[in-house]
């Protein structure tokens, strides 16, 4: 298969240029694709909190940078060496790849494939950049600079989407944010008949008996019943810590795993606490900009366990077609988690919408 249009592409992205900046929709240029990667026209994008930290130097200070990990798309050309998708499919672009040969890909315990990995330096796999502005390199956002009319991924990071699926646009929160806490009930935790689960600041789990949202925004109440949780607590409306809450609710117990979907130190270890002596689990699935956290010796000297969790554990050729299907097959409601829309050229507005206490998922018209 070869590449259609080997021509720079001008286009419009949301650029971010420095630390705490607004961001700023600017004319970009963007190359073809090399032989294994593939160039994308962007349909839809949505933002994760991932995005906000990246543009506050999270984890490494890139800039300028087009933000954006989540989003759907069609390939408008691809490398003389692609096969896995042509021209015309709709994909959506993963940050981890999965290659089936690694150590860790045969390993059956981790998804963080050495082949085709996480990529924190903001360029390709061959280190350098397919963005550039007035001349000057772009970063990109992992493997992936989604806020963009146009990008270049590597074919080994997107899936292909079933043409039959008739809205699109919802796919958008598969890149990343849903398919996360849905990967880390069933990938990292294997949720279980009877089983008790809390998620702190995140509600977006199904499977288990009992599970606990936990959330300032009372609203996130309304969202989680939708997918399946069965208790709520808003800690600010109580002095007792959210651990002690969760237990009050388990009969003093404690829930088997709990996810904490911040990354912030407090929070990560109230999750620890919350789970049950001598075999709670806590997993910790979202980033902040807590470089460490201080840990409580006792809580996992009691027989507990802490683990970190990228993209939910899920391996994307393995795990995400399952997903892929369950959301064409209308298993779950995506759209019950988008309530905003918004074009590219209102990103800043976007970004403003997400400390509303009624936003759950935003999504970027293209
Ligand atoms: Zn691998
Ligand atoms: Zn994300």
């Amino acid at each position: 298969m070869s590449s259609s249009n080997s021509q720079v592409i001008t286009c419009k992205a949301v650029v971010c240029w420095g630390e705490g900046e607004p961001l700023k929709v600017e004319d970009i240029e963007v190359e073809p694709p090399k032989s294994d990667e593939v160039r994308v026209k962007m349909l839809y994008a949505s933002i994760c909190h991932t995005d906000l930290l990246c543009s506050k130097a999270f984890p490494l200070p890139l800039f300028p940078r087009v933000l954006g990990h989540e989003g759907v798309g069609v390939v408008e050309s691809v490398g003389e060496e692609v096969k896995e998708v042509k021209e015309g499919d709709v994909v959506i672009p993963t940050y981890i790849g999965e290659c089936k040969e690694c150590e860790n890909c045969t390993s059956g315990v981790s998804n963080l494939c050495l082949k085709y990995p996480l990529i924190i330096n903001g360029l390709m796999l061959d280190g350098s950049s397919r963005m550039s502005i007035r001349g000057q390199n772009l970063y990109h956002l992992f493997t992936c600079s989604t806020w963009s009319e146009y990008m270049v991924i590597n074919a080994y990071y997107v899936l292909k989407l079933d043409p039959s699926i008739a809205n699109f646009s919802h796919a958008s929160f598969l890149s990343c944010g849903f398919s996360t806490g849905f990967g880390a009930a069933w990938k990292e935790f294997n949720v279980e008949n009877g089983s008790s689960v809390a998620v702190v600041n995140g509600a977006r789990m199904q499977g288990a008996a009992k599970i606990i949202g936990v959330d300032k925004n009372k609203w996130k109440k309304e969202k989680g019943e939708v997918f399946g949780m069965t208790d709520f607590i808003n800690p600010s409306e109580s002095d007792k810590s959210v651990s002690e809450l969760i237990k009050e609710i388990t009969n003093g117990m404690g829930v088997d795993c709990s996810f904490e979907c911040t990354g912030v130190a407090t929070l990560a270890n109230e999750a620890l606490e919350s789970t049950k002596l001598g075999k709670g689990k806590a997993v910790i699935i979202g980033a902040s900009n807590d470089g460490s956290m201080p840990i409580g010796v006792l809580s996992l000297l009691l027989g507990r366990s802490l683990k970190g969790s990228i993209f939910g554990g899920l391996k994307t050729k393995s795990d995400l077609p399952i997903i892929l299907d369950k959301y064409k097959n209308k298993e779950f409601q995506l759209d019950e988690l988008l309530t905003h829309e918004v074009q590219m050229e209102d990103i800043n507005k976007a970004i403003e919408l997400l400390k509303e206490p009624d936003c759950v998922k935003v999504l970027i018209k293209i």
